[in-house]
Formats: structure tokens, sequence, C-alpha cells
């Protein structure tokens, strides 16, 4: 069995032993019920097959309803918890028994409001108002037959108790089931909030990377994309720079792996202090960052580069480890209106490279798009 099967199985047990629980209970509702009769008819206000058949029949139902379980052939209906024959069991024998019994009306009625809290509880609002309604039609016709036979059975101190009891006891049922939904409803609630929680979480690891806690490659490049489509709908600029740690290789060598890893933190934790809110940065691959800034021009973009650069040259690497160093070089492209993401990355990339080549611990300007117009007038000749 695989463990996706032996949850679901324990799932499926837990459930039954909730249903026998409930069914339990609903026995031992009905024999309560029963018992308030017997006391009635001690009383001769009904006769004793009174209270005997109500008995019977409501074991008869529940011993089905309880085989079924047992069996697990309710597993094969809709509504394994059968909530709608339970109901109509229950209303129905109060009605019969309103017909049979009328002069232990009381009872019947109040029994009535137990098996409807049960319903409201347990079934939709559509199901409620169609029992509902059947329920008060029939109650009507009975009515209409039996109302002048109705009693209120009152007279002795026995009769008063099997009244007062009979309310009593239904109260503490209904009592009894709401706080069990109650229970149920808040259970449903917190499994609802670990659910999200977990979602999120695992939103945030598929999206982060987990040395350096900014976006990583793909979450990142989804931004990119967003962002690019939002500039060049309405025509704003954005930025986009590449940043490369220099001679990373010469650090992990020297130093160590672990502290090219540190390095690497404080290289992104630094960046995140020097750029504004609005402003995303993503590890683009291993020492390689990229830093997104929207409505930002390409002035505006080397100005935040050079930040950058000189804050990382001017910081106390020392607290890492002796004599340590880190620079970056920097390829900054802009936004230019026509030219595709891919483009403008490479441009970019272009710009890092010339920076590299250059001597590295500086920020180069992309060069504009070249035959963007040409490629422009392609692209509007196809259309
Ligand atoms: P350049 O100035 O030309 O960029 O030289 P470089 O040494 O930085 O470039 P190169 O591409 O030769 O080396 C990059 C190094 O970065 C090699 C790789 O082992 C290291 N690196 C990549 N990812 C990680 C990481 O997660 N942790 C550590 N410690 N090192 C990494
Ligand atoms: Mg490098
Ligand atoms: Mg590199």
């Amino acid at each position: 069995m695989s463990p996706d099967d032996a949850r679901h199985e324990l799932r499926q047990q837990r459930a039954q032993t909730q249903r026998l629980t409930i069914l339990a209970t609903s026995s031992a509702s009905y024999t309560l019920d029963s018992l308030w009769l017997l006391l009635l008819a001690s009383q001769r206000v009904i006769p004793y097959s009174i209270p005997l058949t109500y008995f019977l029949l409501a074991m008869l139902a529940s011993s089905s309803f309880l085989l079924l379980h047992l069996s697990k052939r309710n597993l094969r209906f809709t509504d394994p918890d059968m909530t709608l024959i339970q109901v109509i069991t229950g209303y129905s024998l109060q009605l019969l028994f309103l017909f049979l019994a009328p002069q232990a009306a009381p009872l019947f009625f109040i029994t009535i409001f137990v098996v409807s809290a049960f319903s409201v509880l347990t079934m939709s609002v559509r199901a409620n108002t169609l029992s509902g309604t059947i329920v008060a039609s029939l109650l009507g016709i009975l009515f209409i037959l039996k109302a002048d036979q109705f009693q209120f059975p009152v007279n002795t101190t026995i009769e008063k108790l099997c009244i007062f009891g009979s309310f009593v006891s239904a109260w503490g049922r209904f009592i009894f089931l709401s706080s069990w939904t109650n229970q149920l409803r808040q259970k449903l609630h917190y499994k609802n909030s670990q659910l999200k929680e977990s979602l999120e979480r695992i939103e945030q690891l598929a999206s982060t990377d987990e040395l350096t806690q900014t976006m990583n490659r793909r979450s990142f490049m989804k931004l990119a994309e967003y962002e690019f489509q939002r500039s060049h709908r309405s025509q704003k600029e954005f930025s986009l720079l590449l940043l490369d740690l220099d001679r990373f290789k010469t650090i992990n060598d020297s130093y160590g792996h672990m502290t090219g890893d540190e390095v690497l933190k404080v290289f992104s934790q630094l960046i995140k202090e020097t750029i504004r809110i609005t402003d995303s940065l993503g590890r683009y691959g291993g020492e390689e960052f990229v830093l997104l800034l929207p409505e930002t021009s390409g002035t505006g973009a080397i100005i935040l580069a050079e930040r950058i650069r000189l804050r990382l040259s001017h910081y106390d690497w020392t607290s890492i480890a002796p004599d340590l160093a880190v620079t970056v070089s920097v390829g900054v492209a802009t936004y230019v209106q026509g030219e595709d993401l891919k483009d403008m990355i490479a441009r970019a990339d272009q710009a890092l490279y010339k920076a590299k080549k250059q001597g590295r611990n500086q920020s180069v300007k992309a060069e504009p798009p070249n035959n963007l117009d040409e490629r422009r007038d392609i692209v509007l000749s196809h259309n």
C-alpha cells in the first residue's frame, strides 16, 4: 500500500468512526424519546404499544444504518454520511406517531426540532428548504385531521416531568449537536489556514534562492516578463542591471567555498539595502545577479549601478576573511521600445562582458539595439 493509500484509508476509518458515533448518539436519542413515551403510557395518556412500536421502528432504522456502515456499503452512496435518509427517518417517525398518538403531541413537536437541528447543521440550504417544506405540509395535513385530539398532558407530576424532561433533553441534544458541528468547523478552519501556510511556504521555496534569499531565475524572469509587458504597453522606461562578482573563482580557491557563500549572502544583502522597494533582485546564476528597475532611465540605472559598485568595494570584507576584497562588474541596459526582453538581457550581458574586458570593477552602459528599425519594419510588413 502506498503512503497516499494508507493516508486515505486512515482518513476513511476516522470518518467511519465518526459516523458510528453519530449513529450511536441518534440511537440513544430515540431510546430517550421512547422512555418519555413509556412514562406517559404509565400515566395512561397513551397505550403501551406506542412507546414499544416507536422504539422498535427507531431501532430497526438505526440497526439498518449500522449494518450499512459496518459493511461499508454507505461508502457507495454520494453522501456516505447518509444524512438525508437519517433526517427523513427522524421526521417520518415523529409525523407517524403524531398521527398515531396525538395525545402525546408536545413530545413529537419537540423531537421534530431536534431532527431539524440535525438537518440544519448537516445538510445544504436547498435540502433543508425542501425537507422543511414537505414536513410543514404534512404537519398541516395532520393539524387538519388530528388537531382536536392533540393534548398537552400535565395532569400528574409524572406527566409534567415527562414534558419538561423531553424538552430539556431535546435542548441538551441541540446544544450537543451545535457544539459538535462548531468543533468540526473550527477544525476545518484550522486545517485550511495550515494548508494556506504550507502553500505559501511552497511558493516561497519554489521562487526563492535559498542561499541569498533573492528571487531565483525562474521567478525573476516571470517578473521581468510582466514588467516588460507593462512598460511596453504604457511606453514607460525600465532598466536592468547584470552584476557579476569579479574573480569569484579566486575567492573560492583562496578562502574556501563557505567563505564564497558568505560573500554571496552579504553581497545580496548590501544590494537589497541600496535599492528601492519597487526594484527587484534575482540570482541569475552562480555569482551573477540581475536587478530590475521599473520606471528608471539609463542615467538613473547607471547612478544606481555605481552606488552598488562603490558600496561593495568600500565594504569591510575582512570581517568575513582576512585581506578579502570583493568587487563587481555591472552591465546596464535600458528598455528601448520595440526590442524584446531577451535582446535587452543580451545587451546587458554584452555590456557586462565589456566591463570585465576593460579591467572589471566598473559599470558599463549597453549599446542601443542596432537594426531595431529594420526589424520593426519587418514586423510591420508581416502584419
Ligand atoms: P570573472 O571576474 O570573469 O567573473 O571571474 P569569476 O572567477 O568570477 O568567474 P567564473 O565564471 O570563472 O567563476 C565563477 C565561480 O563562481 C565559479 C563557481 O564555482 C563559483 N560559484 C558559483 N556558484 C557558487 C555558489 O553558490 N557558492 C560559491 N561559493 N561559489 C559559487
Ligand atoms: Mg564572476
Ligand atoms: Mg559569472
